[in-house]
């Protein structure tokens, strides 16, 4: 958790319980006590809020580019075809692949790093229940299992995403200590839930600007409908409307000050 948060809830709670002692405003102090915890939670839970670890959700450019990431493979059967589909579409893409089936599939990794896109990593086991409450020896094992295996494989790592962009209290110590940075995402494809790639790409489609990051998946968790036929869609639209999918590597971890200014991200000038 990043200081400022910390300091900003026990203000909260001390100002709460003055309240609630001096009696006039029980009410109000009791809300605002509880109120400071959901405070921390929403951090914790919402995966574009910086309160947890800096988080990317957008890179700099006034150019019509995107990033686009996809996320829970590699997966033997739709990999392949999306490296294909990137070829076609002249696009790169980053891969935030999860350690236990990459580990079953390096060649998949080599094959996705020898064709110009980047690996990301996204834990060793995606524990989408569980990563919120991981205590930092968990945390740790997650990152550091899933860094070595893909470091081992040839992947020069900068990117983690937590599974379903949930954080947790010991992962800012940990991405530092590993050298990564949080990435997240302007646009949610939906491909998890939809039922068609028309509204997947419709989904896309109706929030595109430049220096978006568009979150995608492959792998058997996707209905047959959905797999690889939306990254297809998706691609085919962005480049009707001179969209090219770029990897911003630098661009990506700099954020705009209300002055215009470029600054890192997790400095305090903003
Ligand atoms: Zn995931």
């Amino acid at each position: 958790m990043k200081p400022w948060l910390l300091i900003q809830t026990l203000a909260i709670k001390i100002l709460a319980i003055c309240l609630i002692l001096e009696g006039t405003f029980t009410i109000t102090g009791w809300l605002l006590f509880f109120g400071a915890g959901g405070f921390v939670v929403l951090h914790l839970l919402h995966p574009r809020l910086q309160g947890l670890c800096d988080v990317t959700s957008r890179f700099i450019t006034d150019a019509p580019e995107v990033w686009l990431t996809i996320d829970d493979g590699p997966s033997p059967e739709d990999t392949p075809q999306i490296l294909d589909l990137l070829d076609k579409y002249n696009a790169k893409a980053t891969f935030f692949v999860v350690g236990e089936p990459a580990e079953s599939h390096p060649e998949l990794i080599r094959q996705v790093l020898a064709r110009g896109h980047e690996i990301g990593t996204h834990t060793y086991t995606h524990p989408v229940a569980s990563f919120w409450f991981a205590g930092a020896s968990r945390t740790q094992s997650e990152v550091e299992k899933c860094h070595k295996l893909l470091q081992g494989l040839g992947a020069n790592l900068r990117w983690f995403r937590a599974p379903v962009g949930i954080k947790n209290f010991w992962l800012r110590r940990t991405l530092r200590e590993h050298g990564l940075h949080c990435v997240s995402w302007s646009i949610r494809s939906g491909d998890s839930f939809s039922r068609s790639p028309e509204s997947v790409t419709s989904r896309i489609l109706s929030k595109l600007r430049p220096g978006a990051i568009l979150l995608l998946h492959e792998g058997s968790s996707l209905t047959e409908s959905i797999r690889v036929h939306a990254i297809a869609q998706v691609l085919q639209a962005l480049q009707e409307r001179g969209y090219r999918c770029v990897l911003p590597g630098e661009r990506a971890v700099n954020r705009l000050s209300t002055n215009g200014l470029r600054i890192r991200a997790g400095s305090n000038q903003a």
